[in-house]
């Protein structure tokens, strides 16, 4: 570009204008940006967030302590211990993820035979201290209890593609 041009666009303010102008045409176009946390974007039904363990509709629990879980989790992030109960049942006495091992990968949901653990839509749980991270049984239990609804309804949508 020659001095002359460089001078005219400099005293006519070319520049200026053509970025003033596509400024305010973008003014009026729908935004592309959310206010998060305020206003969130979907996710898929099969988002895998952070671990629940659940229940059926009666309170009991889903998880039958057969640890395939267990046995699947590449990160080695689960720990379980189970003995049976007065009736006869098998249930856990103690389930454990650590979730600084977890890498989300989804299996733990896919080996269990009775959907009891699962991979909830929830993905804020930061916390302030890595202790908070090692999720224990009545932990998972109170997630399932919090996130059953749209557990449920995301089970139902992927249900004809499993
Ligand atoms: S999501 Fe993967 S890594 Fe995390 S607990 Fe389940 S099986 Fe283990
Ligand atoms: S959560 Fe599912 S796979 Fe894991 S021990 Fe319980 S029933 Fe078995």
């Amino acid at each position: 570009m020659g001095f002359i041009d460089r001078t005219a666009r400099s005293f006519l303010l070319s520049e200026l204008v053509s970025g003033m102008s596509l400024t305010l045409r973008y003014m009026f176009k729908k935004k592309v940006t959310l206010n998060y946390p305020y206003e969130k974007g979907p996710i898929s039904p099969r988002f895998r967030g952070e671990h629940a363990l659940r229940r059926y509709p009666s309170g009991e629990e889903r998880c039958i302590a057969c640890k395939l879980c267990e046995a699947i989790c590449p990160a080695q992030a689960i720990t379980i211990e189970a003995e049976p109960r007065e009736d006869g049942s098998r249930r856990t006495t103690r389930y454990d993820i650590d979730m600084t091992k977890c890498i989300y990968c989804g299996f733990c949901q896919e080996a269990c035979p009775v959907d009891a653990i699962v991979e909830g839509p929830n993905f804020e749980f930061t916390t302030e201290t890595r202790a908070e991270l090692f999720y224990d049984k009545e932990k998972l239990l109170a997630n399932g209890e919090k996130w059953e609804a749209e557990i449920a309804h995301n089970l139902e949508l992927d249900a004809p593609y499993r």
